[in-house]
């Protein structure tokens, strides 16, 4: 596994929050909470990389240079259903002129392989260098529904360089698939745990996020 484009963060308060996530005793009302805040983290370390632009704004004594993220970008995030959902908010709040364009993906238990069922990005993009696209994954488990959401957008002409990957819990094996086939694609994790099980959950990981998340184990 290469560290290169791998953003492990180890903020105390995210360990906290990781702690809560990784108990069974957690009810999904509290993991619901605890999951939003290492989002905040995670979005806002995958956003300190974003161009910047210059304008002026007239404070009430002076003209004065200020910066923000360029408005040129066009943001994109792509929350992979079910459980991505829970960080789309967060983007939103964080970032309010970003689309959000829903993915749709379930794991076949047998084969491990995502079974696409939604896509909402368009055909084509429009000035494919002026986007930047998160998507968002918590579970970066076998690797292969991040995979998938990644091509759809290299096949669109994304430039991987301008993708990332944000998810909560990433296994060694997952994040060796992206980097082998995309080694530009950034990947933002709270955490690189041991490894996968043979069904394919991350270990020592936190179960099925979808089902703590929404409550329905
Ligand atoms: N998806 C999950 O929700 N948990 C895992 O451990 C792996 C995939």
């Amino acid at each position: 596994m290469n560290r290169g484009n791998l953003y492990e963060i180890k903020h105390p308060l995210c360990l906290e929050n990781l702690a809560i996530l990784r108990d069974k005793k957690t009810k999904s009302e509290q993991f619901r909470n605890s999951l939003k805040r290492i989002a905040y983290f995670l979005i806002y370390e995958a956003c300190k990389d974003l161009p910047i632009d210059d304008f002026i704004v007239e404070t009430p004594l002076v003209k004065a240079s200020v910066k923000r993220p360029d408005k040129k970008l066009k943001l994109i995030a792509a929350p992979i259903l079910r459980a991505g959902l829970s960080f789309s908010d967060v983007i939103a709040e964080l970032l309010p002129e970003i689309s959000i364009q829903h993915i749709g993906m379930y794991r076949d238990e047998k084969t491990l392989k995502p079974v696409w069922y939604y896509d909402k990005t368009p055909i084509e993009y429009k000035n494919p260098k002026d986007l930047r696209i998160f998507i968002l994954d918590p579970m970066l488990a076998t690797g292969n529904s991040s995979l998938e959401a990644i091509k759809l957008f290299a096949n669109k002409n994304i430039p991987p360089e301008n993708i990332t990957l944000i998810t909560l819990l990433a296994a060694p094996e997952g994040v060796k698939k992206i980097q082998h086939a995309f080694q530009d694609v950034k990947i933002y994790t709270a955490c690189v745990d041991e490894k996968l099980n043979e069904k394919g959950y991350i270990m020592p990981g936190l179960g099925d996020a979808g089902d703590r998340i929404f409550n329905t184990l």
